[in-house]
């Protein structure tokens, strides 16, 4: 074992890794362009994971990790660590670094890894893919290399990778979780190296242990642990844990070698409980993740250093952290100049957030350690009274709508549609154009009149197109969206947006989520101009196109000072008179998109019920204020159902559109076990890809869902909105999804 055995009083489990200017999404988009070549690409990356080390060494930082870094995704890299690289792309006989961008993205012949959800936050990473006959191999490359590089800036780090569960149980394939014991070996050759070089600590990184996990499962981790223990020589070992509470898989690490266990005691506080249950902790830090990675708040430091208090009584070491890596959160708060000052000075981004972790581990050590005094309570210019009373007077019956039977009824005699209407999901091409538009407006170089003159011309062209199409509900095509949650953020009171705030959500793709800061309230109409437009230039109905309340918290950043359900149901007063407008407006179909309603549900089962009730509330509140023949549509994207099925149903929604055509329509036979009977349109064309599908093919699927949903409640749509095709593809695809509903209306 090494020398050198001191944890260190503070550290972060991971830092942003895009660069403060999103200088990496620039240089791999460059390389895939073929702008630049392999060598420039990885000058970039070292000038960037450099910088990244300096800014925590100079910050005071005393544990730094690195191997943070990645040019797509860490549990890709990790993949690649142990040597899991499927057939198909070895196969390919690319270079290591266009394997690994193959794996990425795919290449002509091969489909990429599939993306999913990192746990309960926006971020995505690639699904190992691993079977029986998967070669484990230690491949410490990336790891060596990275703690030679900060080595020779003279700053010693700590090697992070994502541990052997959870690399597992993310996996998909034949039984991965089977393979643990051989994966673990590849562990062992890593860690070897790793200590061959002067290594101290490693980190890898638990989190699928703060979801509920079975006996064999924890079982299986203790094996590991145990078996990482025995290897000499070897780094000493620190797993992180996050997003939550660590549960019966605390006392099973705290019983193997391991010398550190990090724990997030910010969306985990029981685990505090947990830890004084464990009774003495002989040899072990505990790193104790204090400052919250994901939010941008700053931290209550006095609570803080409470509750460190508690974890210094109880261990033989311990160690300030984050509660999780701070990829989750924009880079640097300082480059924000337009805030109000009000809210900045609320604010602490990755970097701030490292200066609370600095802080936090003196004052830990020497308790007469000066601290920021704690944050005044919010102006009172945030707080808006006639929405809180708006929310204090709201009873059950404002999120009932009137007996399906009757809204069907009135809904059909008032838009007197053929049976397997025809739609889409809202949103059509985004074209550079447009995009260029926008750019103009927002920088002042293209005034309002013509702003509106141009996005008019669009919503023209596509509603014609529609018409010609021969589609039966049409939309405006939300060219005047940049994105749906910002969109909205923008209009609305208590937002803010942020100039810089990149936060990575996979690959090279960043979002810049929206701050919700105060009471939401709507100041203006935020659709209706559109949609009335788009209405008066055809005698079909036009669907206003709107963003649910769950979807607008979940992909924003939200006030922790009070409950997120009554940050939703405000969200859902202002989107409740929004539909008012539209329906005053003589807009017949409303669309309020949920695509985040599985998505934000709690990693724990005991907390989803909970959740589940306010999200469902919020989304009613919003949509239950209209008559009886306005029909309402919702649509969701992903395709776990399972779940939130029952929540899908709750919602009372007339029309649900949603993703089926890459679960061959699993999920109308959820719906069907479940007695669900209003409308659904399974998504018959997969947008995810450029692909066209042939009228057959839609022909197939409108089969084989009308086996299980009877015609007047099928609707006929793609998967999801457009904005990502082009419209070549677009048009016949959409030719193909008119024909074959025709078809089918026939026989
Ligand atoms: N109405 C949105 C669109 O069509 C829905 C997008 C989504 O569900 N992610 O783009
Ligand atoms: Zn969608």
């Amino acid at each position: 074992m090494s020398t050198s055995t001191a944890f260190g009083q503070s550290t972060v489990l991971g830092y942003p890794r895009i660069g403060a200017n999103r200088e990496l999404k620039n240089a791999v988009e460059a390389y895939w362009a073929g702008r630049i070549d392999a060598d420039h690409l990885e000058k970039t990356a070292a000038g960037l994971r450099a910088e990244v080390w300096r800014t925590l060494a100079n910050a005071r930082l005393d544990a730094i990790p690195s191997n943070t870094f990645s040019y797509y995704d860490h549990m890709l890299d990790t993949a690649v660590a142990v040597g899991a690289i499927p057939g198909r792309f070895a196969r390919l006989g690319l270079s290591p670094l266009d394997t690994y961008f193959a794996m990425a993205r795919g290449v002509d012949a091969e489909p990429a890894l599939e993306l999913t959800k990192w746990f309960d936050t926006n971020y995505h990473y690639l699904v190992p893919e691993i079977g029986p006959d998967t070669v484990f191999t230690a491949n410490p490359t990336k790891a060596l290399r990275e703690y030679t590089e900060a080595r020779e800036l003279g700053i010693t780090t700590r090697p992070v990778l994502v541990g052997p569960g959870t690399f597992l149980l993310l996996a998909k394939g034949n039984d991965p979780f089977a393979r643990l014991d051989d994966l673990v070996e590849a562990y062992a050759g890593i860690l070897t190296a790793l200590a061959q070089v002067g290594v101290a600590w490693v980190q890898l990184d638990e989190p699928a242990y703060v979801v509920d996990r079975s006996p064999a499962e924890i079982d299986a981790l203790h094996r590991a642990y145990t078996r990482l223990g025995e290897i000499a020589p070897r780094p000493r070992i620190f797993v992180a844990t996050y997003f939550g509470e660590l549960g019966d898989a605390l006392p099973a690490l705290l019983d193997t070698p391991v010398e550190a266990i990090g724990l997030d005691l910010v969306a985990g506080p029981g685990n505090l409980d947990r830890l004084a249950a464990a009774g003495p902790l002989r040899g072990k830090t505990i790193v104790a993740g204090l400052v919250d990675g994901r939010n941008i708040w700053r931290s209550d430091l006095r609570a803080a250093v409470a509750a460190g208090a508690t974890v210094t009584a109880l261990a033989d070491h311990i160690a300030v952290s984050t509660s999780c890596s701070l990829l989750h959160l924009p880079v640097d708060l300082a480059v924000e100049t337009h805030l109000d000052p009000d809210l900045h000075a609320r604010l602490a981004f990755a970097r701030q957030k490292v200066d609370e972790v600095v802080l936090l581990g003196r004052a830990l050590r020497d308790r007469t350690a000066h601290l920021p005094a704690p944050l005044p309570p919010a102006p009172t210019k945030w707080r808006h009274d006639d929405v809180r009373g708006r929310l204090a007077a709201l009873r059950p019956a404002d999120r009932q709508r009137g007996d399906y039977a009757n809204r069907a009824a009135a809904q059909q005699q008032r838009l007197e549609l053929p049976e397997l209407p025809t739609t889409t999901i809202g949103s059509f091409p985004q074209t550079a154009e447009l995009r260029k538009v926008r750019a103009a407006y927002r920088a002042g170089t293209l005034d309002d009149a013509d702003y509106r003159s141009r996005m008019r011309a669009e919503v023209e062209h596509v509603i014609r197109l529609q018409e010609e199409l021969g589609l039966d509900v049409l939309v405006h095509g939300e060219p005047e969206r940049n994105d749906m949650v910002q969109y909205f953020g923008e209009q609305l009171d208590g937002f803010a947006a942020t100039e810089h705030g990149w936060v990575q959500s996979y690959g090279s793709r960043c979002v810049r989520p929206p701050i919700i800061y105060g009471d939401v309230a709507r100041k203006a109409p935020m659709t209706v101009e559109w949609s009335i437009y788009a209405q008066s230039l055809t005698s079909k109905p036009v669907k206003g196109m709107l963003t649910g309340p769950v979807t607008i918290l979940a992909w924003s950043f939200v006030r922790t000072d009070q409950p997120l359900s009554d940050t939703a149901d405000q969200v859902a007063l202002a989107l409740r008179d929004e539909c008012h407008d539209l329906e005053a407006a003589g807009i017949r179909v409303i669309q309020v998109d949920e695509p985040a309603l599985r998505e934000t549900l709690p990693l724990r089962r005991a907390d989803q019920n909970a959740y589940l009730d306010w999200a469902v509330g919020a989304f009613r509140l919003a949509t239950s204020g209209v008559a009886d023949d306005t029909q309402i549509h919702t649509h969701l994207c992903y395709s776990e159902f399972g779940e939130v099925i029952n929540a899908i149903a709750a919602l009372d929604a007339d029309v649900t559109s949603i993703e089926a055509s890459r679960s061959k329509m699993e999920v109308l036979d959820d719906l069907a076990a479940i007695g669900y009977c209003r409308g659904v349109g399974p998504g018959v064309w997969d947008i995810h890809s450029p692909r066209v599908p042939s009228r057959d093919e839609v022909v197939e699927a409108l089969v084989r869902a009308g086996a299980v949903v009877p015609a007047p409640r099928l609707w006929v749509n793609p998967d999801c909105g457009l904005k990502t095709r082009g419209y070549p593809e677009v048009e016949t695809s959409l030719r193909h999804l008119v024909a074959a509903a025709a078809e089918v209306r026939q026989n």
